[in-house]
């Protein structure tokens, strides 16, 4: 029988070896993880979960079961160290090997690493999976003072929850406001005074100089002089893909896995999707790196319909959620390079939407405690601009 190997078992991988069982797989299935976990999703991280609302087995993608009865070899806590194109095979760390006839990538992203002196002190952490949770969750407590440096999304996140359990909380962006590659003024503005409202502290268009402390972290010093001390610091500054391997094994890389419309990488043996992988979008007209469940999930079924001898091209409709304190933003589309942005509603108001236009078309639009913008966006996205596109405020 015809045997696949799928390498990272988070959203993606997960959903490939699913995909590929209700399209009538019958071959051997193996799903090979780093993390000792089951598979399992990634946004309670930042919300729910590191605010200790819900427990962890609610993360599990899948029950445990799924796996026995769709005949899923999981193995777990054992990451793939080389793949071997030739031989078809791939090492694990414990020094097992497995053969493959097709392999799917699927080892998404890891978090940034901080360039500065400091950065490896006790209580300096970052935000990616399961295990860095638990390593903050002892700083968790009221009182305790934060500094996080890098104000995009899940910086904001983590601020909220923060504030939420009582933490003196001071963000720290090197732009002059808040994501600024994303969204607008506006938006930028509303959620500035979300968290300024609940107690948060902003410095912009500073970076860090260093991070001091003996043995553990004590203080953050800015590029403009200012020392903010602190009980720990969570370094937020975004997400490198992990595609280290596939370069390693010869396929073509550059910031992401290159991959085809199929999910197809530059070995027609091996595909890839999620948060590793880059690929030309005809909506964008140009190539682009997701880091979305919407993306880890579609691209997945896409790699899996196309290992089974479907021709699907992916050119997906990207979106994105983000929740902070009561206020839920949804991402439809994506701005990059707009030349317009309506606000419709009032900011003030506490729910209203931004429309970005290009070219007179629309390709974004943020909703703010407005979820039928989203939905409606969702539907309308790319055609021209007029006011009854979308719904009233
Ligand atoms: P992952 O789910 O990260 O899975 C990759 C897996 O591969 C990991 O377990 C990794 O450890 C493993 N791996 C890596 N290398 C190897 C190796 N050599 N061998 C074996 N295994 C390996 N997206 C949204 O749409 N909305 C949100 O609100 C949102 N919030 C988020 C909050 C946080 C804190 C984080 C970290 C992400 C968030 N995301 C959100 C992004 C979303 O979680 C990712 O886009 C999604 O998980 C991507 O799926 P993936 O399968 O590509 O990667």
């Amino acid at each position: 029988a015809e045997k696949i190997v799928v390498v990272g078992a988070g959203q993606a991988g997960s959903q490939v070896v699913q995909s590929l069982r209700q399209k009538g797989f019958e071959g051997d299935l193996v799903l090979i993880g780093d993390e000792p976990h089951l598979p399992y999703q990634r946004p309670p991280l930042s919300k729910k979960f590191l605010k200790g609302e819900v427990s962890e087995e609610t993360l599990y993608l899948r029950p445990k079961e799924f796996y026995e009865i769709n005949k899923v070899e999981l193995v777990s806590g054992d990451p793939v160290v080389r793949i071997d194109r030739a031989a078809k095979t791939v090492q694990l760390k414990s020094g097992n090997s497995v053969a493959y006839d097709k392999l799917v990538l699927t080892t998404g992203t890891k978090a940034r690493d901080l360039p500065i002196e400091g950065a490896s002190l006790e209580g300096v952490m970052s935000l990616r999976g399961i295990a860095d949770v638990e390593a903050l969750r002892p700083f968790l407590a009221p009182g305790k003072r934060a500094v996080i440096i890098g104000g995009g999304y899940i910086g904001l996140e983590v601020g909220s929850v923060a504030r939420d359990l009582g933490l003196e909380v001071k963000i720290v962006e090197l732009q002059d406001r808040l994501l600024k590659r994303v969204v607008s003024e506006d938006v930028a503005g509303f959620f500035h005074e979300l968290h300024e409202t609940r107690g948060v502290s902003f410095h912009y268009g500073v970076g860090v100089e260093r991070i001091e402390g003996e043995n553990k972290v004590e203080a953050v010093l800015l590029s403009d002089g200012t020392r903010l001390e602190c009980d720990f610091v969570l370094a937020a500054v975004g997400a490198v893909p992990n595609d280290t391997l596939a370069a390693e094994a010869g396929l073509e890389v550059d910031d992401g896995i290159i991959v085809d419309g199929h999910g197809q990488t530059s070995d027609e043996d091996v595909w890839a999707c999620g948060d590793c992988v880059r690929f030309f979008s005809q909506r964008y007209g140009r190539s682009i790196r997701l880091e979305s469940v919407q993306n880890a999930i579609d691209q997945a079924k896409t790699v899996a319909a196309s290992m089974m001898n479907e021709t699907p091209d992916y050119d997906p409709l990207p979106w994105f959620w983000s929740d902070q304190y009561d206020v839920k933003l949804q991402i439809a589309g994506l701005s990059h390079g707009y030349e317009e942005a309506i606000t419709v509603g009032s900011p003030a108001s506490g729910s209203f939407y931004v429309a970005y236009l290009k070219d007179g078309k629309l390709v974004c639009v943020d909703s703010i405690n407005h979820p039928r913008s989203h939905m409606m966006a969702r539907r309308v996205m790319g055609q021209d601009w007029n006011e009854d596109l979308l719904p009233p405020a």
